[in-house]
């Protein structure tokens, strides 16, 4: 059964003629998971013929715009489908008392089905969801306001081995990421920067393409997937380079993408 990542956007602050802002799906087993709902998610949903009504989980990094700016109007159209199965929303605190503010002020009515929001937090991993197909946890990253990346467990099936998919943007190199996430089978990892711009990506609290494949090598991640390209940057070919000098097996995220993991994969140890 497939377990799959699609990009529905790599772009970070700014978007280009080519990049949404970021958003990803992950479908385990059939069951899809959003990552991040940036501006555009939804249109970016609809041009691949993912229905909304398959997302059930909205994993939230954090509260920046590139993030979240999607998510009023992806639970805005989820109400004009008449949805009534509820949504989880795993996220930092604040996100709550965002979307209220949409509902409050924007002349929203209250959404036809129950959002139910589960509030991330903690110095190291947690478990925030056990669902039919996948454990998910979530760990704190390293950026100028609370951000968790989240790694997705497979349950096991008959004697096939699970695989593993960790998501983490935005983040600085962390000490601890390569612990929390050992083996992981696919590796999605911020790159908003080149090693040139090093110290911009130090002060913004961002990662170097190499310090992303860094993180993959530490860890003995299988495939390392670089996404959230600054808009300062022409091409991103130089991103698969700097990259693959320090972990070969890395690819480039790009919307519309499916990364497939297969289940005879064998993590690098
Ligand atoms: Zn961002
Ligand atoms: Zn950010």
């Amino acid at each position: 059964m497939p377990l799959t990542l699609t990009s529905l956007g790599c772009a970070s602050a700014l978007p280009t003629r080519e990049n949404f802002f970021t958003a990803h799906v992950l479908n385990i087993r059939g069951r899809s998971f959003l990552l991040d709902c940036g501006e555009g998610t939804q249109l970016r949903l609809r041009h691949l013929d993912i229905s909304l009504r398959t997302i059930e989980h909205v994993f939230i990094t954090h509260l920046h715009g590139d993030h979240v700016f999607g998510l009023p109007g992806l639970l805005s159209s989820m109400h004009l489908l008449d949805r009534t199965a509820p949504l989880y929303i795993y996220a930092p605190h604040g996100m709550e008392k965002m979307l209220a503010f949409y509902y409050d002020f924007l002349g929203e009515r209250e959404p036809s089905f129950p959002i139910i929001f589960r509030e991330v937090r903690g110095d190291g991993p947690v478990q925030v969801l056990e669902a039919e197909t996948a454990c998910v946890y979530a760990f704190p990253l390293k950026h100028s306001v609370p951000a968790f990346g989240y790694l997705f467990r497979e349950k096991s099936v008959r004697k096939s081995r699970p695989r593993s998919v960790a998501y983490c943007t935005d983040t600085a190199p962390h000490p601890d990421i390569p612990g929390w996430i050992r083996g992981v089978d696919l590796l999605f990892h911020e790159a908003t920067f080149l090693e040139q711009d090093a110290q911009a990506a130090a002060q913004y609290l961002h990662s170097t393409a190499g310090q992303a494949a860094q993180t993959a090598r530490s860890a003995g991640a299988g495939t390392l997937l670089l996404g959230h390209f600054s808009s300062r940057y022409k091409e991103t070919s130089a991103f698969l380079a700097e990259a693959r000098n320090i972990f070969p097996n890395t690819y480039l995220s790009k919307e519309g993408f499916t990364f497939s993991v297969p289940r005879d994969f064998i993590a690098a140890t």
